[in-house]
């Protein structure tokens, strides 16, 4: 297997680091080059500031989240909280970043997962994927094939059928400073704070797993490499093949 660059595509800026943190930086360790992307800037995320400056806080601590994890970049695909969408503009703009980092294995949301942006980001993945091979989306050359695909957990692990479970015992600690870095989202409205909701998450993952803290992810289940992410995941995460 050629090397593997990861590109994991979250929603909000704290979307990745929430539901495959512990794996990716467990792939960092490696030495596996593991970029993130974030849809849009969260700007409804933070009550009271205007959207520009909601959006500098939270793509200043997606950062800080970034390095703690040791992922290689973070970078914002220009769309706004709310908004996301698979529109030509968005894939094409998309589909030249997995280009110029030679990203050959995706990770993003379940189609079903609970957000209007989880779900639009997920069709936006799925349909660049195969649109980068392209030779008529976006300005860099295409793809020779499309990228494996594997989808982390949804929001509670809700309506979400696990293919493969990651022990992520190793890098638990790191995942959870990474979601601390995220101060603006301490609580999610009402009881429900971040952390606790993660926590709670990786324990029930790691129950059914059998060890103590563990991510889940599930396959593409499409053409043409329908389980690919998941054999790759696999593959680098339990045996460190590159
Ligand atoms: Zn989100």
């Amino acid at each position: 297997m050629p090397g593997t660059v990861v590109l994991a595509v979250g929603a909000h800026p704290d979307d990745v680091d929430a539901f495959c943190g512990g794996t990716l930086a467990l792939l960092a360790d490696r030495g596996v080059p593991a970029h993130v992307a974030i849809a849009t800037g969260g700007e409804g995320g933070v009550p009271g500031e205007p959207a520009e400056r909601a959006r500098e806080i939270r793509l200043a601590e997606a950062r800080r989240a970034g390095e703690l994890l040791g992922a290689a970049s973070v970078e914002w695909l220009g769309m706004h909280d709310q908004e996301a969408v698979a529109s030509r503009a968005a894939r094409a703009r998309l589909a030249d970043h997995v280009r110029r980092l030679g990203a050959n294995l995706l990770l993003t949301h379940p189609p079903g997962d609970y957000h209007a942006d989880h779900r639009a980001v997920a069709e936006l993945v799925l349909a660049m994927r195969i649109g980068a091979c392209a030779g008529n989306l976006g300005s860099e050359p295409p793809l020779r094939s499309a990228p494996d695909l594997a989808y982390v957990d949804a929001a509670q692990g809700l309506a979400f059928e696990p293919h493969v479970w990651i022990d992520v015992t190793a890098t638990w600690e790191r995942k959870l400073a990474a979601l601390r870095a995220h101060e603006s989202q301490r609580t999610l409205g009402g009881e429900t704070e971040l952390v606790p909701l993660i926590e709670s998450l990786g324990r029930l993952r790691g129950d059914q797993r059998g060890c103590r803290y563990a991510e889940a992810f599930a396959g593409c289940g499409t053409w043409p490499t329908p389980d690919g992410g998941i054999r790759r995941l696999v593959l680098l995460a339990e045996a460190g093949v590159p």
